[in-house]
């Protein structure tokens, strides 16, 4: 069978390219090995799916080359996305720093995708298996010998595995010669070491505002404490500038001061104005004088103070892949012209959305990287 284009993935990045080429009149092909499409797409969000950012931009990217991702960004916006959606009468709603969400369900993202696909004729197959491919192209496969001219890898990253990703899309760079850079989990919750996890575990569950900061990031968001660490939105989104050994520092009273005032006797229930009294009494009995605050000297104050508002915390690692929503790293974007996202050294060979060494933070980033991605290799298969 001969096919002018086949994408491998039947992602975010996968249908939204065979849709583009479709409109150009293009004959595709998707091959999903999972037995349905858009897997991550339907879990994400919380099942509501933040499919865009409408400030999305190259500084909300992390790559080995930061202005890679501008020129597909560029010329396929947030905006561009909004209207397609509107376009399929889909209900969306703006939950928080531009974060675009479903009034419904994720599924209404996956059914658009697929209407997109079926109006211009995309062929999909799902549960089938690629086993190897040869320049030209020549995929063998365990439904048989299938040729492109244009070969589309949008497999993803390895976050998640129970849901279908492999690392098919690194071996393929590979095997034509590309780099592949250093892989590990982002957007991923941390874990804590002793005492740390022995004082926090038990108050898992609790939420507070924090702003965290590391060398290379700086996050004001909320922290959720878990059995095993630290989650949330502001640890999510500074795990994937965090490495073995760092320290992170929370600011755990962005903004305020702590009201020492006469009458008010223990540290918990004063900090507890502002935190949820469990974790108030967990990191008082780790971190201040254990006495009445009657007692407590102008110095301790001073420390507590400071302390609070700059509390460095060493983490023993992270939940790792199973729990990390992307993967950091992957094709290196040395091998690939930003304008086409096709391969430098292989003629007709593209690499679209999480595969590539473009990570965005947390907050429909890696949405609008996927559709941006997709539509500037779509434009030209
Ligand atoms: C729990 C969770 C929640 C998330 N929420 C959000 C969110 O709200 N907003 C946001 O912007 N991002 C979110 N993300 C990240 C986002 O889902 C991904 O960045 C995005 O899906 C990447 O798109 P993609 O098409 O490159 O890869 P994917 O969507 O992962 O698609 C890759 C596809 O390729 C298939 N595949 C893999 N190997 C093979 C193979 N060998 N043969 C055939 N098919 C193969 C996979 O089964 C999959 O269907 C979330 C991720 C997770 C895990």
């Amino acid at each position: 069978m001969k096919y002018d284009v086949i994408v491998i993935g039947g992602g975010a990045a996968g249908l939204f390219c065979a849709a583009t080429a479709g409109r150009r009149g293009r004959r595709v092909l998707v091959l999903e090995h999972n037995d349905r499409v858009g897997e991550k797409i339907q879990i994400s969000g919380g099942g509501r799916c933040n499919f865009t950012n409408i400030h999305a931009g190259p500084d909300n990217y992390i790559s080995g080359n930061p202005a890679f991702c501008r020129s597909a960004l560029a010329r396929f916006s947030p905006w561009d996305f909004l209207a397609l959606v509107e376009s399929h009468g889909i209900a969306y709603h703006e939950k928080t720093l531009g974060q675009q969400f479903c009034n419904g369900s994720s599924r209404e993202i996956i059914e658009m995708l697929l209407s997109e696909c079926a109006s211009v004729g995309v062929e999909i197959r799902c549960g089938g298996l690629v086993k190897d491919v040869r320049p030209g192209f020549h995929l063998r496969t365990s439904c048989g010998e299938l040729c492109c001219d244009s070969l589309v890898i949008a497999t993803g990253g390895l976050s998640f595995a129970k849901l279908g990703a492999s690392d098919f899309g690194h071996r393929i760079a590979r095997q034509f010669g590309m780099k592949v850079t250093a892989l590990r989990p982002g957007l991923v919750p941390l874990t804590l070491a002793e005492p740390d996890l022995r004082v926090f575990g038990p108050v898992s569950g609790v939420s507070l505002p924090v702003r965290v900061r590391s060398q290379r990031g700086d996050f004001e968001e909320s922290l959720l404490v878990t059995h095993r660490g630290f989650s949330g939105p502001a640890i999510l989104q500074i795990s994937s500038f965090w490495n073995p050994g760092d320290r992170l520092a929370f600011d755990l009273l962005p903004g305020k001061t702590i009201p020492f005032r006469p009458g008010c006797t223990s540290a918990p229930a004063l900090l507890s104005e502002f935190w949820p009294r469990r974790f108030a009494d967990a990191w008082c009995s780790l971190h201040v004088p254990q006495k009445p605050l009657t007692m407590w000297s102008d110095r301790e104050r001073r420390q507590t103070e400071d302390l609070a508002h700059n509390w460095p915390v060493a983490f023993a690692g992270t939940e790792g892949y199973p729990k990390a929503e992307v993967t950091l790293g992957g094709v290196d974007t040395g091998g690939l012209s930003s304008k086409t996202l096709e391969s430098r050294t292989q003629p007709g060979l593209f690499f679209i959305g999480e595969v590539v060494d473009v990570t965005g933070w947390l907050g429909g980033y890696n949405f609008q990287w996927a559709w941006a991605s997709a539509h500037a290799a779509g434009e030209v298969v």
